[in-house]
């Protein structure tokens, strides 16, 4: 039975009561009456709470499902991905389905990667010392050595 039939029971319970109380039929009765109509009041207030919970619930669940998807949707994203160093101390993320090339065309920052956003390394610029790439998003620089200017 769900709240909203437990209520309309519940109503019929204490017009019941009132019914009782208005035949005024003898003291003890209608002192018994009132006591059944104080408990129905009290069970419906109960029973009013209890729907409020049950909402706040269902609405804390459906964001908990929400969250649960994205954090589903996050892993089957890095399970595709990989840490690679491109150079001594130098790691980014890229797709393993294209890794086994380290000049693979699409870098993300290894920072943000931890932090679940995909953010492309932009390249900056080039000299005799390597190549240097920088995030948008957090603005780590990573300089790539292997990866110097022709001289
Ligand atoms: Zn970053």
């Amino acid at each position: 039975m769900d709240i909203a039939t437990t209520l309309a029971a519940v109503s019929s319970a204490k017009d019941f009561a009132s019914f009782i109380i208005g035949r005024k039929i003898d003291t003890a009765v209608t002192e018994r009456a009132i006591e059944l109509q104080n408990s129905i009041i009290a069970l419906q207030s109960g029973l009013l709470e209890m729907q409020v919970q049950i909402q706040a619930m269902s609405t804390r669940n459906r964001e908990l499902e929400l969250l649960l998807s994205a954090a589903e949707d996050w892993k089957a994203e890095d399970d595709r991905h990989q840490l690679i160093s491109v150079a001594k101390g130098v790691h980014v993320v890229t797709p393993k389905a294209i890794a086994t090339d380290p000049r693979t065309p699409v870098w993300y920052c290894a920072n943000c990667w931890q932090k679940h956003f995909k953010s492309v390394l932009q390249r900056r610029h080039q000299d005799y010392g390597g190549t240097s790439y920088y995030c948008p998003n957090c603005e780590a620089k990573v300089y790539d050595h292997s990866d110097p200017a022709e001289v």
